[in-house]
């Protein structure tokens, strides 16, 4: 017996008066009057099984237990439908299996909900994820995933790197995140760390002479979960000695126009445009600009810094969006309670009506020199932030990307890939005020700061690197510190004493002053990358078998209590019960 000489998805007329067996699960099931029919679906598609009682009485009989999702194995002769049942949106809409035998392989319990339902609750989506994978948009994600992992591994290799794989159970390498810890019950009381991200790992596969590591990596990040982040990230992780970032940079580039060729059918520029960090922030009040539309954030300082209104002239920065269109007192409302949550403290503005009239609270006050910088095309809208630097391009970035899509000014079906490079290389921690590493704390200054990053650290830059497309981070990397010395002064000025240093990262210092070549390298994250080319938003539903936003799974009640047996071999004792 064989279960099957086709997939659902095959049959074509070139097949019509051949004996075919399929095998797959019930879709659908109607009754017409004497003849049954069931949609038979596997991966590859769907084959419409008629079953007529003269025809097959065996067969027609069993019909009559089959309910969705059973799996049925079925033999029969493909025919030709007529031109009135002809389908032409299916690839097999022009056949269909006249069933000879029906085997009912599996039978399923009732559902707890239908596969072509709309707004199924996402957790008991996750509680049944085996059924939920089964729709046509899961399986077309994951199976979009599957094939760009693919040609990452191809264009890797082809370009000369090797798949080196890293330990999960390890020691905390840093990335900004909280660690997962996991006890070692041979040495109690110690704990190993799951690896933020294998970047200590890669770098020593450098000192160790492999020159070109590439890994599809999981990396564990202990995270408070939002809408975009989950904490098993899937990342393409690559590192490079004596590092060429044009190289690097063509690698990333011609990989991705291949996997968007392959996988989508489309050809995408490169090389990508790119930023430097201050003229993105400039241009687009953010480092990830979604490049798809234009509305850039211009700056009024200059001219403000005299302004007879009192909040211009008192601001650090004065800078504002010219929105193509002329908003409504209603809009502007809801814009300022946005522009707050993002930290303004208040939201002003000037209309140009279609007649090319002026309106605004605040024009008694402007100057004629204020008034030319902000005339506009009649329809327009000028908002303004005045305020500290920072804060003028989170909330003009911000409203500027909301703006993009509320009013239709993005290219839906645009790609736009580019690179932003020099960060700056630390940033102060909000809370403690201490220095923190903006990329991680083994990120190389630039040329320029390597001798004097230490005098000056607020304005030191680093050679880093993220990719961006259509605004979405896909990742990014940097050129490594090789030299012993200057990785220990970049721990010192992170506020990390000798014996910290030796603690934590000795094993990098030691192996950085051991012939440590000059090494660089990227990270890209794949779940990011194929929500992208999925055109997915849901970070979820690119993921097989992913955690609620509480970081639990629905499915197998992960995470779940251990026994007590286990903790008293752990040497734990559970402080807080679950609640
Ligand atoms: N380790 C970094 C990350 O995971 C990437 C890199 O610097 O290569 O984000």
């Amino acid at each position: 017996m064989i279960w099957r000489t086709h997939m659902a998805g095959e049959p074509t007329k070139e097949l019509v008066e051949t004996t075919l067996v399929l095998a797959g699960w019930v879709a659908r099931r109607r009754d017409h009057g004497g003849l049954i029919f069931v949609d038979l679906r596997d991966r590859s598609g769907v084959t419409q099984l008629v079953i007529n009682p003269e025809l097959a009485p065996e067969a027609a009989e069993l019909a009559h237990q089959i309910r969705n999702e059973f799996v049925l194995r079925a033999e029969g002769t493909l025919v030709a439908r007529s031109p009135e049942t002809v389908n032409p949106n299916m690839s097999t809409g022009h056949v269909e299996l006249q069933v000879e035998s029906l085997e009912i392989v599996s039978r399923s319990t009732a559902l707890p909900f239908q596969l072509d339902e709309e707004n199924v609750d996402e957790t008991l989506r996750l509680r049944y994820r085996w059924l939920d994978l089964r729709r046509e948009k899961l399986q077309r994600n994951i199976t979009l995933r599957a094939q760009m992992v693919g040609i990452i591994r191809r264009e890797m290799e082809a370009a000369g790197f090797l798949d080196i794989q890293t330990p999960i159970l390890f020691k905390p390498t840093p990335e900004g995140a909280r660690d997962f810890v996991v006890p070692a019950r041979l040495q109690k009381g110690r704990f190993y760390a799951l690896p933020q991200s294998p970047q200590i790992l890669k770098q020593l596969t450098m000192v160790a002479g492999f020159d070109r590591y590439y890994q599809i990596a999981i990396c564990f990040r202990d995270e408070d979960l939002r809408a975009d982040r989950v904490q098993e990230i899937t990342q393409l992780d690559v590192e490079m000695s004596f590092p060429d970032q044009e190289f690097l940079f063509a690698t990333m580039e011609q990989m991705y126009a291949r996997i968007w060729r392959e996988a989508l059918g489309r050809e995408i520029e490169t090389p990508f445009p790119r930023l430097t960090y201050a003229e993105a922030d400039r241009r687009f009040g953010t480092d990830k600009p979604d490049t798809r539309f234009e509305l850039e954030l211009e700056d009024a300082t200059e001219v403000t810094r005299n302004s007879e209104f009192g909040v211009f002239k008192s601001a650090e920065a004065v800078r504002f969006l010219r929105v193509p269109q002329e908003l409504s007192r209603g809009d502007l409302a809801k814009l300022e309670e946005l522009a707050k949550e993002w930290g303004a403290k208040g939201l002003a503005y000037l209309v140009y009506d279609e007649e090319g009239e002026m309106r605004s609270p605040i024009a008694k006050f402007l100057a004629e020199d204020e008034l030319a910088l902000f005339r506009s095309d009649p329809g327009t809208t000028v908002l303004f932030a005045a305020d500290a630097w920072p804060t003028t391009s989170r909330v003009l970035g911000a409203l500027r990307t909301h703006l993009g899509s509320e009013l239709g000014l993005i290219d839906e079906e645009a790609f736009t890939f580019l690179w932003v490079y020099d960060f700056p290389m630390f940033e102060r921690d909000a809370d403690e005020g201490r220095w923190t590493a903006v990329h991680h704390p083994f990120t190389r200054p630039t040329a320029d700061w390597k001798e004097r990053f230490q005098d000056d650290p607020e304005h030191a830059l680093a050679h880093a690197y993220d990719l961006i497309v259509n605004g979405n981070e896909l990742g990014g990397g940097s050129f490594r510190i090789h030299e012993s010395e200057i990785q220990a002064k970049v721990f010192e000025l992170l506020g990390m004493a000798e014996q910290e240093q030796r603690s934590k990262f000795g094993f990098l210092l030691d192996a950085l002053a051991m012939g440590a070549p000059p090494m660089g390298g990227i990270a890209l994250g794949i779940d990011r990358m194929t929500m992208v080319l999925a055109r997915d938003p849901n970070l979820r539903d690119v993921i097989a078998f992913p955690k609620n936003q509480a970081g639990v799974d629905p499915m197998s009640g992960a995470p779940s209590e251990v026994t007590q047996e286990q903790l008293d071999e752990l040497g734990i004792r559970v402080v807080e019960q679950p609640g």
